[in-house]
């Protein structure tokens, strides 16, 4: 199926997993999914690796997310160091495998290696999906702007243009202040972006974490969040409660103010996942078509 589909009927609410950076260690990654089949998610979107490392696993992964558990899936995939004969070859095995979703990015530059030179940003890639193959295809975005982009409003205008080569959806960046969210909700409708957007949400569980996350992407840290992690940063359990409480009021907000879908940031976590998802079910429930 194909998930932008999903959205006239209901708030979507989707979970994100990554492959294990060992292959050995790929069984972890089935038993978090036999745990978080059991929360319904409406679909399973699986990372890949940057600089083009762990392709295979990601389509292996996504394949079972669908067929061993009957999970809608969507493959990432990022561009930067893919030449047009690889994209073509993916292309060829997620259809081969039945997957129909594709989360189309660009990819961060890395440090060790120079970027191919066939895509230079999502867009390039979302065109060229568009013309080979038949997939819905998803896209990032940034509610408090991407940090490459001279800020918000040209960071939106490039957005437009990977809405209009052809993505049917978007999934936030995490973020920890919703008002940042229904700021950028409202400059990108106005900008003429009217594919359905889902809020990115990470449960913060460690302080390590935090500060790995607020490093790449930037994200503000609003007062009341650092007051919490600060109070517990020495007692696991209690920052990791902290942080699941702090998601799921993220969450309720946002539901409350109708956002089009919550796409939570697992990291393979199938306690996280499985408390927040627990606290906010009934809320999900409520099916948008009126009678
Ligand atoms: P783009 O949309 O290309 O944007 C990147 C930058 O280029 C922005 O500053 C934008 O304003 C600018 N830009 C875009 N188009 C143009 C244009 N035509 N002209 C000039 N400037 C332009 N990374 C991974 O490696 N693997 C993953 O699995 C992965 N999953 C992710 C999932 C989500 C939901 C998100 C939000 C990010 C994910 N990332 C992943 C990280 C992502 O690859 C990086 O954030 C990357 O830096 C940008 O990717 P993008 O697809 O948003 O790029």
């Amino acid at each position: 199926m194909r998930t932008s589909e999903l959205f006239h009927r209901k708030t979507v609410f989707s979970f994100e997993i990554f492959p294990p950076k060992k292959t050995a260690s790929v069984a972890t990654v089935y038993h978090t999914l036999s745990e978080l089949r059991g929360l319904s998610p409406d679909f399973i979107s699986v990372t890949y690796g940057a600089a083009g490392r762990g392709s295979n696993l990601t389509v292996k992964i996504a394949s079972d997310v669908k067929s061993r558990y009957g999970i809608e899936s969507v493959a990432h995939l990022p561009c930067l160091y893919l030449t047009k004969a690889e994209v073509l070859e993916t292309l060829r095995d997620l259809k081969k495998n039945g997957i129909e979703n594709i989360l189309a990015l660009r990819g961060d530059v890395s440090p060790d290696a120079a970027p191919k030179t066939d895509f230079r940003h999502a867009s390039d890639l979302v065109a060229f999906i568009r013309e080979h193959g038949s997939f819905n295809i998803i896209g990032a975005c940034y509610p408090e702007g991407h940090p490459e982009a001279g800020g918000i409003a040209e960071d939106i205008r490039n957005l437009k243009t990977k809405v209009d080569a052809g993505t049917d959806q978007l999934i936030s960046q995490l973020f920890f202040d919703n008002d940042f969210f229904y700021a950028f909700l409202e400059r990108a409708r106005a900008a003429g972006i009217h594919v359905p957007v889902q809020a990115g949400i990470m449960p913060v569980t460690n302080k390590k974490q935090i500060e790995r996350m607020a490093a790449l992407c930037g994200a503000a840290l609003p007062k009341k969040f650092r007051r919490a992690m600060e109070k517990y940063e020495n007692d696991p359990t209690a920052m990791r409660d902290a942080g699941i409480a702090y998601a799921i009021d993220q969450i309720v907000d946002l539901i409350a103010r109708g956002v089009d879908g919550i796409h939570l940031y697992t990291m393979n976590n199938s306690y996280v996942a499985a408390k927040i998802s627990g606290a906010v079910a009934s809320l999900l429930q409520t099916d948008k078509i009126t009678a």
